[in-house]
């Protein structure tokens, strides 16, 4: 199985059949599990054999499903699926983290893993040092004996800076520190993480795991030390697990995965050409395209460019004119999904920042993040075409 292509795994890895045979994976919708004997519970309680069961905020066969797969996909020994994306965040860093620890973190984050780290690791007595993500110099300089993690979003939201993986790994384990990064602008597709040295990756599988915003869903991957003895304890007692249907959902959606994400990588690169021609457009950020300002990094580190981009209007008014006048892409915040979707992250996901920490993170009124979808390319770029003129 470790042998085959990633398509087949994303295919055929984690299905499980019942006695029915059946050929779809199997929903199953059950909390607990019955024993056949009382001994047979008291031994399930002692150890946990392979695909058995207790409860399913512990495990279930569905989500262990979604969990192999995944894991299979990544090439991770181990998987813990999550209730949400931030559910992961929470438990990679709270099953690790005790007061007195010191932790790294590149700021260009998304608003709810910022809260984590800004506000509630401090409120347990974690140290956090804040970086630009993208100056190797900031990393250095930061990273101690003591740091117990750093943790960055491999690209950032929304304006997608890349951060140098392989390098920002290398200074931290220099210093003994684990690397915790959340992959889910990169897509595990794009980016192999753990070959770039990443110790945790995280997804919210909401995203393009799911791919038609259907579910919300997470996933954090690591050793099997690290899931088995650190995360999952967490876990299983605080109550972040994945519900069986959204864990079949997410499933399904890995089934397609590759194919999904090449397809919008590929319009991507050509809608980010496009737009860049346009007279209304100060800027494009896509890290596919050599203008990008860490393009290089990009390139050495994943496959495409990636499913997201970015672009620069002159002002809210402009940026409003364009979202307004757009048709086949919908005004939303989710990203990932099968439909184009445009967002204004200083009205909507940074709206509760203040203008001087938007602008450090290079959000201005006039940027839109463009999550590509499966749309038709040419449909695409005539439409933002046209909606770019009504600015
Ligand atoms: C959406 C997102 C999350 C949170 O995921 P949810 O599934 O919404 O909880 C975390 N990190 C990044 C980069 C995201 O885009």
């Amino acid at each position: 199985m470790t042998d085959w292509n990633t398509r087949t795994k994303l295919v055929h890895s984690g299905a499980r059949r019942s006695q029915y045979g059946e050929v779809a994976e199997a929903i199953y919708l059950t909390q607990g599990f019955v024993y056949p004997s009382a001994e047979a519970a008291e031994a399930r309680f002692i150890e946990l054999g392979d695909d058995e069961f207790i409860y399913a905020r512990y495990g279930n066969p569905t989500v262990a499903a979604f969990e192999d797969r995944i894991a299979a996909l990544e090439g991770a020994e181990a998987a813990f699926a999550t209730a949400s994306g931030m559910a992961a965040v929470n438990g990679a860093l709270f099953s690790m983290l005790k007061a007195g620890d010191h932790v790294v973190s590149s700021k260009a984050l998304f608003g709810s893993c910022l809260h984590i780290v800004e506000n509630l690791l401090p409120r347990f007595g974690v140290e956090v040092t804040f970086v630009d993500g993208t100056d190797l110099d900031q990393w250095r300089a930061a990273v101690r004996d003591d740091t117990t993690l750093v943790f960055f979003e491999t690209m950032s939201n929304p304006v997608l800076e890349v951060i140098d993986v392989a390098a920002v790994a290398e200074i931290a384990h220099a210093k003994g520190a684990l690397v915790v990064a959340d992959n889910v602008f990169a897509t595990p597709v794009f980016m192999r993480a753990f070959d770039l040295g990443v110790d945790v990756v995280i997804y919210s599988a909401t995203k393009h795991i799911d791919g038609q915003g259907r579910c919300l869903g997470g996933v954090v991957l690591g050793t099997e030390d690290y899931i088995r003895g650190t995360l999952e304890p967490y876990l299983k007692h605080t109550g972040g697990a994945l519900s069986p249907f959204n864990a079949w959902v997410m499933l399904n959606g890995l089934t397609t995965l590759d194919l999904r994400v090449r397809a919008q990588a590929a319009t991507a690169a050509k809608v980010a050409d496009a737009l860049a021609e346009h007279d209304a457009v100060a800027q494009v950020l896509y890290p596919g395209r050599t203008d990008h300002p860490q393009h290089e990094v990009s390139a050495r580190q994943m496959e495409t460019g990636g499913t997201m981009l970015a672009v620069q209007l002159a002002g809210k008014e402009e940026a409003f004119r364009f979202l307004n006048a757009a048709k086949v892409g919908v005004i939303s915040n989710n990203l990932g999904d099968a439909r184009t979707i445009l967002t204004h992250p200083s009205t909507t996901t940074h709206q509760r920042l203040t203008e001087d920490q938007r602008l450090a993170l290079g959000i201005t009124p006039g940027t839109v993040r463009i999550s590509i979808g499966l749309e038709d390319a040419d449909d695409l770029i005539s439409d933002l075409s046209q909606a770019l003129s009504a600015v």
